[in-house]
């Protein structure tokens, strides 16, 4: 920009110039003649006037200019510059000729070099003669030719005084406008006509700015919610390579994940592979497959760009549950069926009229045991679904002593007859935070698994201290113990060390289930050590009364 504001400058300018030195010379050659003219004609005028007084102007006539007398008959008579014997006949020359017919004539002529013109003035004498005067002049080109040295000399350095100074001015004129904050356009004072550009700056950049801004939102929320997702979420471009990912997904895939990989290659299960491929081919699908023991499923979907969007998520709790449903319906339907068949079985046999009266007494036993068995085991599955379904009552505070105490009373025929002995060793001042009938069940279950899990002569103690902000109790007994391989299972549902001291105690298989689940509704935990033939502590954990 600089250099073209300093070049038009200097053409400008040297045009100007130029244009104002052809101008001015050719006035002031104008002028110039007009003074020859003047002055030959004043010059002729005097002659004249001396010729008709007598004078002997030939002695004189030539200095300032070139002096003819010419006769009526055009002979040349007498030429202050030439030998008139050598001059033709100047009847014809338009100067002699007007001055003839009007007693005076000029005119000018070009001599043979373009350098010099003449100037001719003539006047009628008395004595009939004409009297001629001429002088030379240069001719404009002539003149120019005269003046072009200094003229040149001058236009150069003209010239270059108008190049430094255009420069200077240009620089003068660009750097504020180098200098324009264009962060802040609106905060710039510099020239009045370019601050409309700047305003229309501002309003672009304002709004360029909203525009990125209202992007940048949109793009945090979008990645917010793709990372908030549990769900793992994978965008595959047309190719199948990966366009972006989120946590989830990488976690799922075992960081496997990549930008700009083949999705394909982080799969190794074939169905996978199967129905992302179809979602390529415009057919959406779901599928499911095990990664590092988990259990993933994974639905892909194809996109209108052409590519693809892969969901997954973690179903391995969803599928163990449902297994442990499938296998609890079998096992409750096993369990329930025993009992039915036995009953049946022992009604046939009382529906015989032959039956001998002794044995009807033992049948009817039987019969009634089965169904004690067959009332416990719908009881505790009844507790279970009701702590499945979640147990929605307040919160209550729980005097853990007196529970005890009442759990004891309860079990304490039962205690007699297996001749074990029951302790309440509970501090008085321990209360809980729970669910009363939660916490009773709990206790009694632990405490009837302890004595009929017993010897003869044994016992069964419950203690309980606090500790930050925690109520531990163990129920410890000093019967038979649990295996060690069987320690992590016992709280499964149905699952017996031996099944038929179970059985034959009175156990459904349930009550160890009923004691984890209501301990972690209550937010606790329970836990065990035992060792086998010396006995077994059960210790739950949960939360210490607060007046909250
Ligand atoms: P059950 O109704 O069979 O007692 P539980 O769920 O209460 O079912 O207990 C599961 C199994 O854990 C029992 O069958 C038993 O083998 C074992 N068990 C539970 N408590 C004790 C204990 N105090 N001492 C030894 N074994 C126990």
């Amino acid at each position: 920009m600089k250099k073209t504001i300093a070049f038009v400058t200097a053409l400008v300018a040297a045009v100007f110039i130029l244009l104002t030195v052809v101008v001015t010379a050719v006035l002031y050659h104008g002028v110039y003649e007009d003074n020859v003219k003047v002055t030959l004609s004043e010059e002729l005028d005097i002659l004249s006037y001396l010729y008709e007084t007598g004078e002997d102007i030939t002695a004189i006539g030539g200095r300032n200019g070139r002096l003819t007398i010419i006769a009526p008959d055009g002979n040349v008579l007498y030429d202050s510059s030439s030998s008139i014997d050598t001059m033709e006949n100047h009847s014809e020359r338009k100067e002699v000729r007007e001055a003839f017919i009007m007693g005076r004539g000029s005119d000018e002529r070009q001599s043979n070099t373009l350098s010099i013109k003449q100037i001719y003035e003539a006047v009628l004498l008395s004595d009939g003669n004409v009297l001629r005067l001429s002088k030379n002049t240069s001719t404009v080109i002539a003149f120019f030719s005269m003046v072009a040295g200094p003229v040149i000399s001058l236009v150069i350095i003209l010239l270059i005084l108008v190049v430094f100074i255009a420069a200077k001015a240009s620089d003068y004129i660009v750097k504020p406008i180098n200098a324009l904050d264009l962060d802040k356009p609106e905060e710039n004072n510099v020239y009045d006509e370019i601050s409309p550009l700047l305003l229309k700056i501002a309003r672009q950049k304002n709004q360029v700015r909203e525009e990125i801004e209202d992007k940048e939102r949109t793009r945090k929320e979008f990645e917010f919610i793709v990372s908030s997702l549990s769900e793992g979420l994978v965008v595959l471009g047309k190719g199948g390579r990966i366009l972006s990912f989120n946590k989830s997904a990488a976690a799922l895939l075992k960081e496997k994940l990549e930008d700009n990989k083949p999705f394909l290659a982080c799969l190794d299960s074939p169905e996978a592979k199967d129905v992302v491929l179809s979602a390529f081919d415009g057919k959406d699908g779901e599928t499911s497959f095990e990664v590092c023991s988990k259990i993933i499923e994974l639905s892909a979907y194809s996109s209108r760009s052409g590519g693809a969007v892969v969901l997954m998520r973690d179903i391995t709790e969803k599928s163990e549950r449902e297994r442990m449903r499938k296998e609890f319906t079998a096992n409750v339907s096993h369990e329930l069926k025993t009992p039915i068949t036995t009953i049946m079985g022992f009604s046939e046999l009382l529906a015989n009229p032959n039956i001998e009266r002794e044995k009807v007494t033992d049948f009817a036993y039987e019969i009634n045991k089965e169904a004690l068995r067959l009332r416990d085991i719908v009881g505790d599955i009844i507790e279970l679904s009701s702590l499945d379904e979640g147990y929605e009552n307040e919160i209550e505070e729980i005097d853990v002593k007196s529970t005890v105490s009442e759990e004891i009373g309860k079990l304490q025929h039962k205690a007699e007859e297996n001749q074990v002995t029951l302790e309440n060793r509970v501090p008085s001042s321990v209360t809980i935070n729970g669910w009363n009938k939660v916490f009773s069940d709990v206790i009694s279950n632990l405490l009837d698994n302890a004595i009929r899990y017993n010897k003869k002569g044994g016992y069964v103690k419950v203690d309980a201290k606090e500790n930050n902000g925690k109520v531990e109790i163990s129920v410890s007994d000093n019967g038979i113990g649990i295996p060690q391989d069987s320690i992590e299972r016992i709280f499964e549902r149905f699952y017996r060390v031996d099944k038929s001291r179970s059985r034959e105690s009175g156990g459904t298989g349930l009550g160890l289930s009923i004691v984890k689940n209501g301990v972690e509704r209550m937010g606790g935990e329970v836990s065990v050590k035992s060792s086998l033939g010396e006995g077994s502590v059960f210790t739950i954990i949960l939360p210490c009364h607060s007046e909250t």
